[in-house]
């Protein structure tokens, strides 16, 4: 099964992202994660990607296609994968289709903004495995430390609540638009948020049938 999450920042892509994963025993191919790490080893697509990330902007189309191209190579992606952030941009998505990344489903996670500034402000993330917490949602076992590999956790600088609002505007100009492009396309299944995790994850396996 190939899946794209989309929906706003902080709709939780990540978190069901990686709950699909798990039931469907295939990875998650997350850009976020990727630019995060090459930002952090200082490689050179970090050295691009980060100015961008820490204004809650895009990173360029072809610095995200690249990337892809190389994780979708991986053996892991044979059986499948979820794509977690990526496409953001129509450019992005006519490239995968160039490419030939022909998807089962594209799963909209539809979040009004003002519940997405309430969880990011509340969102906290591990910088070595990339998991990521809500201190209310879904808090870790221990407070400020990773459950899977004990790192301490942060507050990921673009969560910042002036940040945030610019990537919602973000989102709603250059990556809500690929709603329709799906629909067009007859991949699009539609999730409106439950005020839990689980609940939220219970509509998603309903959409997908699983
Ligand atoms: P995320 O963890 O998915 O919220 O991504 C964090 C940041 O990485 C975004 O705000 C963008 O700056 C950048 N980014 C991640 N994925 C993409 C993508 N597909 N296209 C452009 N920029 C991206």
């Amino acid at each position: 099964m190939k899946i794209i999450m989309l929906g706003a920042p902080g709709a939780g892509k990540g978190t069901q992202a990686d709950i699909l994963a798990k039931k469907l025993d295939i990875p998650t191919i997350s850009t976020g994660n990727i630019l995060r790490a090459a930002v952090k080893a200082g490689t050179p697509v970090g050295l691009k990607a980060k100015s961008f990330m820490d204004a809650g902007k895009l990173v360029p189309d072809d610095v995200i296609i690249g990337i892809l191209a190389e994780a979708l190579q991986g053996p892991e992606c044979a059986n499948g994968y979820i794509l977690d952030g990526v496409p953001r941009t129509i450019p992005q998505a006519e490239a995968m289709e160039a490419q030939g990344v022909d998807i089962d489903y594209a799963l909209d996670l539809e979040v009004p903004d003002e519940a997405i500034v309430e969880r990011m402000s509340g969102r906290r993330v591990c910088p070595a495995c990339g998991a990521t917490y809500h201190i209310v949602n879904n808090p870790p076992a221990k407070e400020g430390v990773c459950d899977k590999c004990g790192a301490d956790l942060i507050i990921r600088a673009d969560d910042a609540p002036e940040t945030v609002k610019d990537r919602l505007r973000t989102y709603h100009e250059q990556t809500e638009p690929l709603i329709a492009f799906y629909c067009g396309r007859g991949k699009l299944k539609t999730v409106e948020n439950q005020p839990t995790i689980e609940g939220n994850t219970a509509e998603i396996f309903k959409a997908l049938g699983i």
